[in-house]
């Protein structure tokens, strides 16, 4: 233990406190007061008008002076670092040459009969000194919070010798103050600080070692600080305690400070305030805001042991030292009351996951019928997921062979990263400047095929939208009313392009300004030409409509991944024109490089006059956006003005960015071509001569598997998330395996996914033969 803890204070009186002054500092002083320390004596030195002068401090005769050179040199760090922190630096010694940097400089050595004692002089800063917590308002707690959090980074590269000690207010030593249970006469208290250090030793010295670690203060309060009027810190006047610890260790006594006199809910929210501030600065790792509550009653605890000790052992006045007892014991009960795990979700912590059965009878009450229902018999509860991989809340991982949001992988870090640094900076919309929705546009644009004069964008939030604003361009710039849509697609959730998703009809009648067409069947050899085309145009026409617009998802996804090739599909896009309709190419599906071409248009060899973008645009934030011709958006500005709230903001922008950074710099694009077709050959051979199996086509990591009925695709996706892989089914009969993974899927996983298909089917022949 550091001995400074275990030596009696100094005892200097008035008269050679002022003697002092004079002789090593050249501060003449008419008086002086007590201003109260636990182990040193601290004294403000006043005028013969009782102005303050100075700030003197005396050191224990146990203080080690390599621990006082290292205070100053870390102030001075941190003024550097950030030279607006109100800190308290020690004067230069008289004579000491200007800005020297040797700490020894800023101290002067004193003998007394005890031994020596250090003296240091300190200017005096603005506001007053143990300002009560209680008192301080919410404003003042967030701003204490980012203070404590600038002085940890202000601290963050210096280092010293002398910091590695053991200084018992230092939690990380908590272990050490069990020797000091004794000393706590109340035995209330004392059980309290036993519970709390055994919780310490069990949950956190096991994950200590991999905090964040680095020289802190370890001992931002309210008697180390002075405040304004308002109860912001003006000034941090004691550096006394610092070691080389957890960066929490400052967060840990800023919340036992401020947190006395509060308990309950109010001690959680004040907790979330400091918290937030700390935040604005520095953001928290998962870990340590998990402890939070551990390091809050860890130093809650050490307050109690250490003051009950030396106050047993008469080196302080027991009503001082122990002032803070009764109610740092509260918020311990308070954490015990709630629960170290509740406690740490009130602190802002992901808890644990909630009970499955709970959450689908919650989802049903608040969500109802509306929406659609759970994929799979036995719904699966994700909390995590990484590349290609889910993990549920049992633990358990699932080969994600189905989600396309994600395109880049699930959580990519450089995704994530940017929504979280631009969320930091700001986020605004479009009628303000910023870079990233101009240079996301830039970039989209340049991804348009050459010469197809696709040169502008409007960002929405969703492919519904931007189906919806394409849509509305289209009725606009050709006065037209009609469309025209594949048999079973799927374009969005909004009325207008509801009304092109006949997947979503159902039982409701088809609109009347729409007309499907089949999309061929290569299967069954049905529909290869332009007839069906042809045939929608013709009903359009007898209900006395033109085409604004044929939509079309380039792959198919919801007729069940069908390929009409270049030949046909450029047939339907001339009847369109000539129609005098606009050809939308709804890229929410097929886009971003899920063909292995950016768009999966440009294998049909067409140029739409709309392109519509979502779902993979930025790996799972929500972002849509619509490109085309200037012309059509310069005939839409003669009637309409667009503006999206939140289309173009600038973190979706940088989610955006991201993805395409990632896309080119993973060379994305070739490796799913390759990769789709590892995956379809594979399948083919593992389902070669399975009478269920009927097809199996696909372009890229868009890929279908036609089976019999519906009925057997249901089995066989259940069948494979039993087996840990995840697919869906699509096609109007259901019955086309859908397998359209994160394009983050490698060849690595085919292996995965063929065992468990392969395993899948086997099981479904014995039970046929059963
Ligand atoms: N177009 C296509 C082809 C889609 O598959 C979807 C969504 N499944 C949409 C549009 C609608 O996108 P969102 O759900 O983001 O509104």
């Amino acid at each position: 233990m550091d001995p400074v803890l275990a030596a009696a204070r100094p005892s200097f009186d008035a008269a050679e406190v002022i003697d002092i002054a004079r002789r090593t500092f050249d501060v003449d002083a008419s008086g002086s007061r007590d201003l109260g320390s636990e182990r040193d004596q601290t004294f403000l030195l006043v005028d013969r008008e009782g102005e303050p002068l100075a700030v003197m401090k005396v050191s224990n005769a146990a203080e080690d002076p390599a621990t006082l050179d290292m205070e100053a040199l870390g102030v001075l760090h941190a003024s550097r670092v950030d030279p607006t922190l109100p800190l308290a630096i020690p004067r230069l010694v008289p004579g000491a040459s200007p800005g020297s940097n040797d700490p020894e400089a800023r101290r002067a050595s004193y003998r007394a009969p005890d031994g020596h004692h250090h003296v240091r002089m300190y200017s005096v800063l603005p506001g007053r000194g143990r300002i009560e917590a209680i008192v301080l308002s919410d404003a003042a707690l967030i701003a204490w919070g980012e203070m404590a959090a600038r002085v940890g980074r202000a601290l963050r590269g210096f280092f010293h010798p002398a910091a590695q000690r053991t200084m018992l207010w230092d939690i990380q030593h908590a272990p050490r103050t069990r020797q000091l249970l004794g000393a706590i006469r109340d035995p209330g208290q004392r059980e309290l600080v036993d519970r709390v250090l055994d919780r310490f030793e069990s949950t956190v010295a096991p994950v200590w070692p991999s905090l964040r670690a680095q020289v802190v203060h370890t001992d931002l309060t309210t008697d180390n600080a002075l405040t304004d009027d308002a109860g912001f810190i003006s000034g941090i006047v004691d550096f006394g305690d610092m070691s080389h610890s957890a960066l929490v260790t400052d967060l840990a006594s800023v919340l036992d400070s401020l947190l006395i006199g509060r308990t309950g809910d109010e001690l959680f929210r004040s907790a979330r305030l400091i918290l937030d501030g700390y935040q604005r600065v520095t953001p928290l790792e998962p870990l340590e805001l998990r402890l939070m509550g551990e390091l809050l009653a860890t130093r809650a605890a050490v307050t109690i042991a250490i003051s009950s000790w030396r106050s047993e052992r008469g080196l302080e006045d027991p009503t001082f030292a122990e002032r803070y007892n009764a109610p740092v014991a509260r918020a311990i009960e308070t954490l015990l009351s709630v629960g170290w795990e509740a406690a740490a979700r009130r602190f802002g912590a992901e808890g644990e996951p909630h009970r499955i059965t709970d959450l689908v009878r919650r989802r049903e009450a608040v969500v109802g019928p509306a929406m659609e229902s759970l994929t799979y018999d036995e719904p699966i509860h994700v909390v995590s997921a990484s590349g290609v991989w889910m993990t549920a809340a049992d633990g358990r991982r699932y080969l994600d062979a189905y989600n396309n949001v994600p395109c880049v992988g699930h959580g990519h870090p450089r995704v994530a990263e940017a929504i979280a640094r631009q969320g930091r900076r700001v986020n605004t919309n479009m009628r303000y400047l910023h870079e990233s929705a101009i240079e996301l546009a830039e970039r989209l644009v340049a991804t348009m095929p050459a010469a197809s004069g696709l040169d502008t964008v409007l960002f929405v939030n969703s492919g519904s939208e931007a189906n919806d604003v394409a849509w509305r361009l289209a009725t606009t710039v050709t006065g037209n009313g009609g469309a025209l849509c594949t048999a079973f697609a799927y374009h969005g959730v909004t009325d207008a392009t509801a009304a092109l998703s006949p997947e979503s009809w159902q039982a409701s009648r088809p609109p009347e300004h729409v007309e499907t067409w089949a999309p061929p069947d290569r299967l069954r050899g049905t529909d290869l030409d332009a007839a069906p085309f042809d045939g929608a145009l013709e009903r359009l026409a007898a209900r006395g409509l033109a085409p604004a617009a044929a939509i079309l998802d380039s792959v198919l996804t919801s007729d069940g991944f069908l390929d009409p090739g270049p030949a046909l599909a450029g047939e339907w896009l001339e009847r369109t024109h000539a129609a005098g309709g606009l050809w939308i190419a709804d890229e929410v599906q097929g886009g971003h490089g899920r063909t292995g071409e950016m768009w999966s248009f440009q294998r049909l060899g067409i140029t739409p006059d709309l392109v519509t973008l979502g779902k993979p645009m930025a790996n799972g934030h929500p972002v849509g956006a619509v490109v085309t011709r200037r012309e059509i958006a310069a005939r839409f500005a003669d009637e309409t003005v667009f503006f999206s709230t939140f289309g173009g903001n600038p973190v979706s922008a940088a989610a955006a960015l991201a993805v395409l950074d990632v896309l080119d710099d993973e060379r994305v694009l070739p490796r799913v071509a390759q990769t789709g077709e590892a995956l379809g050959q594979a399948i083919r051979s593992v389902a070669a001569g399975d009478p269920r199996v009927l097809d199996v086509r696909g372009i890229g990591l868009a890929i279908g598997v036609e089976v019999t009925d519906g009925a057997t695709a249901r089995a066989t996706k259940e069948g494979l998330r039993q087996r840990g892989v995840l697919i869906g089914t699509c096609g109007r009969d259901g019955n086309v395996l859908k397998i359209r993974p994160p394009l983050a899927f490698t060849t690595a996983e085919v292996p995965v996914f063929t065992s468990a298909l392969q395993e899948t089917l086997i099981r479904a022949a014995a039970g046929d033969r059963a």
